[in-house]
């Protein structure tokens, strides 16, 4: 993995300064993180590699996967889904397993750090066994709309720890314990991220079959009704009349979402007798294949509808491209509109910036460029590394009237 000297070629110099400071600092501390899996999403990938920068900084850091049955994991995407405010029964018994698949945890897992983040829902439980240190929940969930009963029952736990973080102050719920705002992140230097030369880039999309002679439209989602993969199809058809081009819709199979399968079996429907819509099924670990669809894109959407944070415009910004977005969830703190990229509120308006990009590629590029730097100073794992420890020392520090980091 590529060391913090690999970072500062690429984040701001500052940023790099503070994190070596603070590591200094925490230096032969422990942290502990703690989440429910180990590999697969975006979370689980950024922790593999801040886990390491904190390493490499002197700190003891350390990271538990919280282990399972089908019950709680079934109970626990019931509780995912019941905090974003969908309909998902969960009855006390559920709630009973939740708890005591947590208290076995603890019986097999260290807890005993200067200080501890736990992730998500799942292990929230484990702050009944907490022996010392500083507990922190870390909420990568939009809980803003959460069922009331769902949400009741959580903040009983949560309201044990020390602090909580939430990705964005919209997606936070009123709490009794100091919150945070850390937003997420994207590592420049992972596969899906790091640079790929133009001549890989073709191979790759050659070997999907794809052609680069017409400017492409790239929307990288699950297919799921909230991304709006129908409404980018609808766009599409609205500027291919006047401009040939080719649309791209890639993501990861409906697994085990019945809702999800439907989705795209529409979007296969409407995509049937037009030879430029191509639908990618991308299995797990696509990262290269999504790394070069985002760098031979043309133009990137991200139509959604309903969005978390929304890694995907942050990846492609990243590559200098001018994201069209819905205006929801994280994506306006991402694309400013007009400086970055443009929000967009319905079908027509994606069409009409479609067509402006289009229209004019010296535009796309200083938005593609500008979207970069936007990315570099505000969404890079090195920000994240230093917001945590710089959260850490502010929480050891509470009540100071002056903490000097
Ligand atoms: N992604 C992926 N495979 C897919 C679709 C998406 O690996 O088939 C990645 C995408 O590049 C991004 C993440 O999964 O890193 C999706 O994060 P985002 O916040 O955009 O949306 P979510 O799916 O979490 O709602």
């Amino acid at each position: 993995m590529p060391g913090l000297s690999a970072y500062e070629k690429i984040a701001e110099p500052e940023e790099i300064r503070l994190l070596t400071r603070l590591g200094k600092r925490l230096a032969g501390r422990s942290f502990l993180h703690v989440n429910s899996t180990s590999e697969g999403g975006g979370v689980a990938e950024i922790l593999h590699r801040l886990i390491s920068l904190f390493r490499e900084l002197g700190i003891l850091a350390r990271w538990e996967v919280l282990k399972g049955n089908p019950p709680f994991y079934d109970m626990t995407k019931r509780i995912h889904n019941a905090l974003q405010g969908q309909g998902s029964e969960i009855t006390p018994r559920m709630w009973e397993i939740h708890r005591e698949v947590n208290d076995s945890n603890a019986r097999q897992i260290p807890l005993e750090a200067d200080l501890v983040f736990i992730h998500d829902p799942q292990p929230a439980a484990l702050i009944h066994h907490r022996r010392d240190g500083l507990w922190v929940w870390r909420c990568h969930v939009d809980v803003s709309h959460p069922q009331p009963e769902a949400w009741r029952e959580l903040a009983g736990h949560v309201g044990r720890y020390d602090a909580a973080i939430f990705s964005g102050a919209k997606f936070a719920q009123r709490l009794a314990v100091p919150q945070f705002v850390v937003p997420p992140s994207i590592d420049p230097l992972s596969e899906k991220n790091r640079d790929l030369g133009e001549q890989e880039v073709r191979e790759i999309l050659d070997g999907h079959g794809i052609g680069l002679d017409k400017p492409l439209l790239v929307q990288v989602s699950r297919f799921d009704r909230f991304k709006d993969p129908l409404g980018v199809i609808a766009a599409y058809r609205m500027v291919k009349k006047y401009h040939d081009c080719r649309l791209i819709l890639a993501g990861g199979p409906a697994s085990d979402d019945p809702e999800g399968e439907e989705i795209l079996s529409r979007v296969r429907e409407e995509a049937r007798n037009d030879p430029d819509i191509c639908v990618l099924l991308l299995p797990p670990f696509s990262d290269r294949t999504i790394n070069a669809l985002q760098r031979a894109a043309t133009i990137v959407l991200q139509k959604s509808t309903r969005e978390g944070f929304g890694l995907t415009v942050a990846e492609a910004l990243w590559k200098s491209k001018p994201v069209i977005g819905g205006a929801v969830g994280g994506i306006p703190s991402q694309i400013h509109h007009g400086a970055t990229g443009f929000l967009v509120h319905s079908v027509e308006g994606a069409a009409y910036r479609i067509r402006q990009l289009l229209h004019n590629p010296e535009l796309g590029k200083r938005m593609g460029e500008m979207g970069r730097e936007h990315v570099r100073r505000n969404f890079l794992i090195t920000r994240q590394a230093r917001d945590y420890l710089a959260l850490w020392v502010a929480l050891e520090h509470r009540g100071e009237r002056v903490i000097q980091i």
